[in-house]
């Protein structure tokens, strides 16, 4: 088949001389400038965006572009070119390898005659294009989400294969690397921090640790989507409060009382006034968890009056002469029928 030929070093604006350095600088250069982010709506430049890409992924290959070189200098852009008899590439329709039907690359029909078509997944997308997002969970107990710090965490990630450059295959094989994925997928270790105050259902961002980009583009980002391990103590409500149930002794609600209450900070001494209630809440004031914008959230105190489960013979006693002296009928105070 007859195809117009493509002068890659042209379409760069390089020698065919030039270095890796140079023919990437180059690609970044005019890849910037006709990107169709900054030329919506210009199908010339969106054209010659593609075409970037077409000689960058031949250019900045050396394999393909010592097989393109092979062609010669004489080559001009736009004449009738048809492989050399020897030429090897276009006996497999990579279509067929790859079981994808619907393969074509957006790149031109003189590179695919040079170098086959490429692989079905990757169709139209004959330009370099940012990596997908990826997503995941980071489960964290409330001390750590209050106070924030570093997490090492370590992520199955996919990244693109460095044997075969993602392209799947080498000359017209599968690629043994990646069975022809283009990607491999392996572990990694991050260092992720964590913001003081980050609440349920908080994203964290790690920047580029998303999906592999394909030619030049970038990865995309990994967001960790936070959730909170319940905790033993520590009821989380909304806006930084939480709820602490806190057991106390029948004198104490009757009496008042200092006692201790665990708060994420640590124990706080709080006063229980005299004749508090059971099922009662009472607030400390800043004591919550770390909220956004610097603010607290408060710690609600649930009483629980509980009694001892055995009692000493003096204290019998006691409870015995109290229930006699006093007139407290607790159920005087039921509404009447
Ligand atoms: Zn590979």
């Amino acid at each position: 088949m007859a195809v117009q030929f493509r002068d890659y070093y042209e379409v760069l604006g390089v020698a065919r001389t030039a270095t890796d350095k140079e023919i990437k600088k180059s690609y970044r250069k005019l890849a910037r400038k006709y990107h169709p982010d900054v030329n919506p709506d210009n199908a010339a430049a969106e054209e010659h965006f593609k075409a970037l890409s077409e000689a960058y992924e031949v250019l900045s290959d050396p394999d393909k572009r010592q097989r393109y070189d092979q062609l010669g200098a004489d080559w001009k852009t736009g004449s009738t070119f048809t492989p050399p008899p020897e030429w090897e590439g276009r006996d497999v329709d990579l279509n067929d390898l790859f079981g994808a039907g619907s393969g074509r690359s957006g790149f031109s029909d003189f590179f695919e005659t040079l170098f086959g078509a490429r692989r079905g997944s990757r169709a139209g997308a004959g330009f370099a294009m940012r990596g997908q997002d990826s997503e995941g969970h980071l489960d964290l107990s409330l001390e750590e989400a209050h106070r924030g710090g570093v997490r090492t965490l370590t992520l199955q990630t996919v990244t693109l294969c460095t044997a075969c450059e993602g392209q799947g295959r080498r000359e017209r094989t599968l690629c043994a690397t990646c069975h022809g994925t283009g990607r491999v997928a392996h572990h990694k270790t991050l260092e992720v921090r964590i913001p003081a105050g980050a609440s349920e259902g908080a994203t964290i961002r790690l920047a580029g640790h998303g999906e592999p980009g394909t030619g030049a583009a970038p990865a995309g980002d990994l967001l960790l989507r936070v959730r909170l391990r319940p905790h033993a103590l520590f009821h989380v409500l909304s806006d930084g409060d939480v709820q602490v149930e806190l057991p106390i002794a029948p004198w104490e609600a009757t009496l008042g009382a200092k006692v201790r209450v665990p708060t994420l900070d640590g124990p706080v001494d709080m006063t229980i006034p005299a004749g508090a209630q059971g099922g009662q809440r009472l607030r400390m004031r800043g004591k919550g968890l770390q909220h956004r914008h610097g603010r607290r959230g408060d710690v609600y105190v649930m009483l629980r009056i509980v009694v001892p489960p055995q009692l000493t013979e003096q204290e019998r006693v006691l409870w015995e002469s109290l229930a006699a002296a006093s007139p407290f009928n607790p159920r005087a105070m039921m509404p009447k029928e």
